[in-house]
């Protein structure tokens, strides 16, 4: 509990201890008048002065219509009328009802701060001879930094020496440590859990991974969700109507059947506290950070509401192949080289890929294992979707697929059987070719299982890559439909004409790692990435990462955000029922101002905890049998 919950908490016990002496001191009618009225009002003061408080204040900010003027009336009018007890009880009971409400609050909210907590304070510098520690904002790109076991890696970068395995469940849930090795890149956020790591900083602070995140959680709250704009909206118009209505309910009854002021004004105090819209107003809001929070929970992020929103009414799910259904890691199966060796033909390729951050690109330096050296490559470039082009020692290279070697014109062997072939030119000419494989991701055919399952109408694949391969994908997992050899154009122009198969309030996500389909990621309803292999690109652009890499995320983030459109729909039939039933009898005077009272601390009560399901996600989880 917080230092601002205690202080409530402390004022709630002490005018509830005064209240329960007064109350039978009161029905018994022992105390003169005023004493009465002295003691129920300092009760009173001690529970509600900062309800009075900013009722005062946001009357002078032009904000009149909130809950605190609504409560500020209703019991300063019950004081007015001689029912002192009723003023100090509402009150009472409307206090404890935003103790709790507070207390919700910080409980989905520490999830979420959970993985607030991934900020690394400080990071160790080599300096004169002597390890220093620094803020993380002071270290610059190529800077040598160590991370001692147990601490936490404060920036991106690649693994000069060392090795040791890294608990990465702050960003991806996933409690499985990772191992890493000398030449692997890490990302910060992990914590070092054996050996002592030297690293090369690949990225400033502000551009790293944490920082993303943080900048990405920070803002989660922002994008409302059309429910929550709905509750806003209604709000606005909703209090005024209230206490315009209870105006008239004060005024026009007496004049009309001539009974006494006295009890209309009872009654339409007695509205005012019923029409309180607290319970909506607080648990809409709510049950969308719980879902959120439980989507961090299970290692996905959602940057906002109305994602979470948009995810349940999802009919199609297009995924991007490289890196999103299959690992994006490709082995070397088979090198074939017209004159030079082998070993040349590789070089050269790992030499025009250095710049490129593509699955394929990683994969040829990996398998050329050597460092490159710079100075001899010039003016590289990356043909989307086709391959690279680039200058080595003065002579033209060209790596990538055969509509790279047909643009070019150049003629090359056709080979279809399996894998990925990247052919290489020379100046022209045609050089050989290296065959590299990648895999399905264990988890790829389970996901498309489980979207179907959740009422997914289409799944959808696009690919840069060649047919043979992006059939015999599409055909192992089942998939609907595949779309191959496009370039990252061609899938925009694609997912365009998907969009106009869905129905008018249905959603299109697209799955994507951020790698040639950026632009795809930002066109449709839903981006989602792929975040954990570390793609600024896809982090930024995308409205839902996973960060465990893992397709089966999307089905297990649909559900939290059915369970959450539930909770919402739920609490706000139950409120509007409940408060539409207690109205009618309160302006019949069949219900009393304490009827009013539990009418709404209930209704609030009840709608939190029922918003703070959504944070409980164990089920789905379960399902895959990840251990949280
Ligand atoms: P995907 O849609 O499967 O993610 P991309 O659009 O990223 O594929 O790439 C499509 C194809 O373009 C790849 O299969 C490959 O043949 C070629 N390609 C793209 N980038 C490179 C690269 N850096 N080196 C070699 N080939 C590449
Ligand atoms: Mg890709």
């Amino acid at each position: 509990m917080s230092k601002k919950e205690k202080k409530l908490l402390w004022r709630i016990l002490i005018a509830g201890v005064m209240f329960t002496i007064l109350f039978p001191l009161h029905l018994k009618e022992v105390l003169p008048e005023y004493p009465e009225l002295i003691l129920f009002l300092i009760a009173y003061l001690i529970i509600g002065i900062d309800i009075l408080e900013k009722a005062v204040r946001n009357i002078t900010r032009g904000q009149v219509f909130d809950e605190n003027f609504l409560m500020a009336i209703a019991t300063i009018g019950a004081f007015c009328l001689g029912e002192y007890a009723e003023g100090v009880a509402v009150m009472l009971f409307y206090q404890v009802g935003e103790l709790f409400q507070s207390y919700a609050v910080s409980k989905s909210r520490r999830s979420i701060a959970d993985l607030m907590d991934i900020r690394p304070d400080y990071a160790n510098i080599m300096r004169d001879g002597s390890l220093v520690q620094v803020d993380p904002e002071e270290v610059q790109i190529g800077n040598i930094i160590i991370v001692k076991p147990g601490e936490r890696i404060p920036l991106d970068g690649i693994i000069e020496e060392g090795s040791s395995s890294l608990d990465t469940a702050a960003l991806t849930g996933e409690s499985v440590p990772r191992e890493v090795g000398a030449g692997e890149n890490v990302i910060s956020g992990c914590i070092n859990q054996t050996g002592r790591l030297t690293i090369r900083v690949s990225k400033e602070f502000g551009e790293s991974t944490v920082a993303k995140i943080l900048e990405l959680v920070e803002n989660a709250s922002d994008k409302k969700s059309k429910s929550e704009n709905f509750i806003t909206r209604f709000a606005r118009y909703y209090t005024p109507l209230v206490v315009i209505a209870a105006a008239i309910l004060a005024i026009l009854p007496p004049l009309i059947t001539g009974q006494s002021f006295n009890i209309w004004i009872q009654r339409a105090l007695t509205f005012l506290v019923i029409s309180c819209p607290c319970a909506l107003v607080i648990s809409v809001p709510l049950s969308f950070f719980g879902g959120i929070g439980g989507a961090s929970k299970s290692g996905v992020l959602v940057k906002g509401s109305n994602y979470l929103e948009a995810l349940a009414n999802t009919e199609i799910v297009v995924f991007d192949k490289t890196g999103t259904l299959t690992k994006g890691n490709f082995v070397v199966s088979e090198i074939y080289s017209k004159q030079m060796s082998k070993q040349e033909l590789i070089r050269l390729a790992a030499y025009a890929e250095d710049y490129s951050s593509h699955p394929i690109a990683m994969s040829i330096k990996k398998a050329f294992g050597k460092n490159v050296d710079n100075s001899q490559i010039k003016d590289t470039t990356e043909v989307a979707g086709q391959g690279v082009r680039a200058v080595i020692n003065g002579k033209i290279i060209l790596a990538g697929n055969t509509r790279l070697m047909k643009t070019n014109h150049i003629s090359y062997d056709d080979n279809t059987s399996a894998g990925t072939v990247v052919h290489l030119a020379v100046d022209g000419e045609y050089a050989g070719y290296i065959r590299i494989e990648d895999e399905i991701k264990p988890d790829s055919r389970q996901a498309i299982l489980d979207l179907k399952a959740a009422g997914i109408k289409q799944t959808v694949m696009l690919t840069g890559d060649s047919d043979a391969v992006g059939k015999k994908v599409a055909a192992a997992l089942n998939l609907d439909k595949a779309y191959t050899e496009l370039l990252p154009a061609d899938k925009v122009e694609q997912l365009e004409k998907l969009m106009h198969q869905k129905s008018q309030k249905g959603m299109l996500a697209f799955v994507g790692d951020g790698i040639n389909d950026a632009p795809v990621l930002a066109r449709t309803d839903i981006g989602i990435a792929m975040g954990g292999l570390g793609s600024d690109a896809a982090i930024e652009a995308a409205d839902v990462v996973i960060m465990t890499d893992e397709p089966s995320k999307i089905a297990t983030v649909m559900k939290i955000s059915k369970k959450t459109l539930r909770i919402v729909r739920q609490n706000i039939i139950f409120a509007l029922g409940v408060k539409g039933i207690v109205l009618i009898l309160g302006a019949l005077g069949f219900a009393t101002m304490w009827a009013a009272v539990f009418a709404d601390v209930g209704v609030s009560v009840i709608a939190i905890i029922n918003a703070m399901r959504a944070l409980n996600v164990k089920k789905f989880n379960q399902i895959h049998g990840y251990v949280l």
